[in-house]
């Protein structure tokens, strides 16, 4: 087993089948071919996606969706053991996957890692900012350390990963960023201001990046879920159930199959001429 073969297990990237890849391929149509690139290391001729946030909860589900809906799908978090597991049932379902560990809220990583990506596979085509992180407290009590991070986490990571993104897709005349923000970041939340202010900022770079990259064949959208059972919600919905879903006009909890199933649209081919947009994904919370 060679590390350096970028098709060996060790290397985290697992193929299809060239069967199955056959059945799934897109047709690229001229204008969106990739051009070759001098660097370029190895040939993926399938759409290729990054997801960050991808060993659990609403990122692991768009992971899957992505390599369901027949992109290479390349899957980014800090824990490798979780990003090896869902590399594996990817793989086992037919479908195409590697993952990179990276910790998105330090420095320019995320960038690095985007950049990288795209250089050795020759292209990108979507790109999914799902990490994320919660540091909730009253304001009186929160700390500089606590919204710093929360910012760097969910905010600035994403600005570097998009400003990485931006010349491969351009280059490509082809792009689906999709950014996970929250209804927080539309209504406000107690008790979480940074945080609040993250998915806030993040509505108006998206709809910036939209109106800088449109006319390449780029698109940028936002997907804000409501209230999704994920480890991030546990302590909180814990026992509280029942309570919570009446608060719900469609009277349940979300899952992470109801945001995947948006983000598979906003990154497919047929969401062209859909960009700078929120799509709150929260069963009527906030209307
Ligand atoms: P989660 O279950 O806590 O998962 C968070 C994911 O982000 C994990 O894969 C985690 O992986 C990764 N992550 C956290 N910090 C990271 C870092 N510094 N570097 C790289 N990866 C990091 O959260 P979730 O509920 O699925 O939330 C996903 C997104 O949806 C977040 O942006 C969240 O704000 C948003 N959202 C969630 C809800 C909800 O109700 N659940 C509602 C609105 C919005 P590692 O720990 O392995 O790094």
């Amino acid at each position: 087993m060679d590390p350096k073969d970028p098709v060996s297990p060790a290397s985290g990237i697992h193929r299809r089948s060239s069967h199955a890849r056959a059945a799934n391929r897109y047709t690229l149509a001229p204008s969106e071919r990739v051009i070759p690139h001098h660097r370029r290391s190895r040939i993926i001729d399938q759409r290729l996606a990054i997801v960050t946030g991808a060993s659990r909860g609403i990122g692991r589900s768009i992971a899957s969706r992505l390599a369901a809906d027949g992109l290479h799908v390349v899957a980014v978090a800090r824990s490798a053991e979780p990003l090896g597991t869902l590399v594996e049932e990817i793989t086992a379902a037919g479908g195409s996957a590697e993952f990179r560990t990276c910790d998105v809220g330090e420095g320019n990583a995320l960038g690095d890692l985007v950049e990288e990506v795209a250089e050795t596979s020759g292209r990108l085509d979507v790109l999914v900012n799902n990490a994320g992180i919660t540091r909730d407290g009253l304001i009186l009590r929160m700390s500089d350390e606590d919204f710093d991070q929360v910012i760097a986490v969910n905010l600035r990571s994403i600005f570097s990963a998009c400003r990485a993104a931006a010349r491969p897709m351009m280059r490509g005349r082809y792009g689906r960023i999709v950014n996970i923000g929250s209804v927080s970041g539309i209504a406000g939340n107690a008790g979480q201001v940074n945080y609040a202010t993250a998915k806030a900022g993040l509505i108006g770079m998206t709809k910036s990046v939209a109106k800088e990259l449109g006319a390449k064949g780029v698109t940028a959208n936002v997907v804000a879920p409501g209230f999704v059972r994920t480890d991030m919600t546990e302590a909180l919905a814990s026992g509280r159930e029942d309570e919570m879903a009446k608060m719900i006009t469609v009277r349940r909890l979300g899952e992470p199959e109801d945001i995947s199933g948006a983000v598979s649209y906003l990154a497919s081919e047929q969401a062209g001429y859909v960009t700078g947009q929120v799509l709150v994904v929260d069963g009527g919370l906030v209307i």
